[in-house]
């Protein structure tokens, strides 16, 4: 077979499988030990490329999960665009090397168009730095190697050149509901998890920004502070405003982690939640989750572009690029790289600034049909509904857990389970622009089935 007839071929079956994923089964019923088996044993030689590609499409398909469809609620998934989808497979097809201008142009420079669309979409300072890296957990840490870095820097202390070793402690606070990543970034940076001040949090999981400015305040030496748009079982944020106020009046390097959140910054509706949040010093979002771009997409933020490239540029002679162009792996953790940014520039292309809007708008909408059905039959929900994420709960932390396994068994929809404040929950993200009011209706009566089951 041509190669054109391969890739053809290889994009309609991808095509097939999301118009198909509207109404199949939400997660399937086949066990990832039958795809071991049926992906076989190592061959001795050589296959047709077509023949790889039908196995590969048999193995694989009737254990994939329709994350891509309109029912799928789980953690926080959103459902790759058409024009991203497509871009991702020209990305695939170009070939690129993202590493920097000399290895593709056309990806250095998409990678500066998408950022600054990104920026002022999101409301962040148009000087900040950017890095598209792989999600969320990698913004995460590129972000407090940049903070590390200049907390550290102001201290007297070169982290680059010398390490952890013999440097002043730095402290971590961060809120008691912070997502995992931080933690993980923490122990790979070195900074170690014991170096976290934990803040108390509210029952919406949003830090106390007394407790938080006291903490600061009896805290010595170098500081990081982490904050949240919108958290991952809830969706609440952070009071901004007065947390990085506080912060700042102690020297202290302000994170956020708006992995889900930050994008109500592009809802003229849903942007006061994110008020006052551009004057923090970084800021890690994903593009995966609620931008809807297909796997991997994540962005890191700097409001101290020289932070973010201590931090992680090779040398300084990559900053300027070896042909003066920024170099966008300067700012990332890999060297050579996928070329992101194409997905990410046909996403924004494709919603364009209203598109986003409504995006969003309507996912927090959805949540809240979804709420509003649950709770309208003796359903528990955990939380203030202010953003796309619901904590459901049926009794119980058992008879929870046995309806969310009813649930996810019937195929009808997929959420997954999460504790929250010592409850476990239901928890439900509407992330997809797929999903709509008939979907929503669905998906509430099946949980509800399950309920009254
Ligand atoms: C999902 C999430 C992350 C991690 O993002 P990944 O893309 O999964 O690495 C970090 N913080 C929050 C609040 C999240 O929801």
């Amino acid at each position: 077979m041509e190669l054109r007839e391969l890739l053809v071929t290889a994009a309609a079956r991808a095509a097939d499988y999301r118009e198909r994923a509207a109404e199949s089964r939400v997660f399937p019923d086949t066990s990832p030990e039958s795809v071991r088996d049926a992906l076989g044993a190592l061959p001795e030689d050589p296959s047709p490329a077509a023949d790889v590609v039908d196995e590969l499409v048999k193995a694989a398909e009737p254990a994939l999960v329709a994350s891509t469809g309109p029912r799928y609620f789980g953690f926080v998934t959103g459902g790759s665009l058409d024009a991203a989808t497509a871009a991702d497979i020209l990305a695939s097809g170009w070939d690129q090397n993202g590493f920097n201008a000399v290895t593709s142009p056309a990806a250095a420079a998409v990678e500066d168009v998408a950022a600054s669309w990104l920026k002022e979409l999101l409301g962040l300072p148009p000087h900040a730095s950017s890095g598209f890296v792989t999600g969320g957990q990698a913004a995460n840490t590129v972000c407090l190697a940049a903070a590390r870095h200049h907390v550290l820097a102001r201290a007297g202390w070169d982290v680059e050149r010398f390490g952890l070793q013999g440097a002043p402690p730095v402290r971590v606070v961060v809120s008691e509901d912070r997502h995992a990543t931080i933690d993980r970034a923490l122990r790979l940076l070195g900074l170690g998890t014991a170096a976290t001040l934990p803040v108390p949090t509210d029952d919406q999981g949003r830090a106390d920004t007394a407790a938080l400015a006291t903490l600061l305040r009896d805290a010595e030496g170098p500081k990081i502070v982490c904050l949240q748009a919108g958290d991952v079982n809830t969706g609440a944020f952070d009071d901004f405003p007065a947390a990085i106020e506080a912060a700042h009046a102690h020297g202290a390097w302000v994170h956020v982690d708006g992995a889900v959140g930050l994008w109500a910054a592009a809802s003229p509706a849903l942007r006061h939640l994110t008020a006052g949040v551009a004057a923090a010093d970084s800021w890690s979002t994903d593009g995966h989750k609620w931008l809807n771009v297909p796997y991997d997409s994540g962005y890191a933020f700097c409001a101290h572009p020289e932070a973010h490239a201590a931090a992680t540029a090779l040398t300084a002679a990559y900053l300027t690029g070896q042909d003066g162009f920024r170099a966008p792996s300067a700012f990332a953790l890999e060297s050579s790289r996928r070329a992101r940014g194409f997905a990410t520039w046909a996403a924004l292309r494709e919603l364009g600034r209203s598109g986003l809007a409504d995006l969003v708008d309507r996912c927090c909408a959805l949540a809240g049909r979804f709420a509003g059905q649950l709770r309208r039959n003796g359903v528990t929900i955990g939380n203030d509904v202010v953003l796309n994420q619901v904590l459901a709960a049926f009794g119980d932390d058992e008879r929870t857990r046995h309806v969310l396994a009813a649930v996810q068994r019937s195929g009808e929809c997929w959420m997954g389970g999460t504790t929250f404040h010592g409850r476990e929950y239901m928890r439900i993200s509407v992330s997809s622009w797929r999903t709509t009011e008939a979907d929503i209706d669905r998906a509430a009566g099946a949980v509800l089935t399950a309920f009254r089951g």
